[in-house]
């Protein structure tokens, strides 16, 4: 079973990920859909036509927190500087 991989970046800091490319990973079994092995001209119902979950692939390691997470922050700040 084929399986997409997830590169991209990890905030240690939020726990987050952001993906920044997506590949597939193929499986090369011929009773899978998406596998290159599998023939083109197949109908057979018993095939494969799921793909497995992705795989998170942390190709960069940041440990800042992510953009969302800094915009969040930014505009909690600013609203207990004004609500309060
Ligand atoms: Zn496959
Ligand atoms: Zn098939
Ligand atoms: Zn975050």
């Amino acid at each position: 079973m084929c399986h997409n991989v997830v590169d991209g970046r990890f905030h240690t800091q939020c726990g987050h990920f952001i993906s920044m490319a997506t590949r597939t990973q193929d499986c090369f079994q011929d009773d899978c859909v998406f596998s290159s092995r599998h023939p083109c001209e197949c109908r057979s119902k018993s095939c494969i036509r799921k793909m497995n979950l992705p795989v998170k692939n942390p190709i960069r390691i940041s440990k800042t927190m992510c953009g969302d997470c800094r915009t969040r922050e930014k505009d909690t700040v600013l609203c207990e500087r004004y609500c309060v």
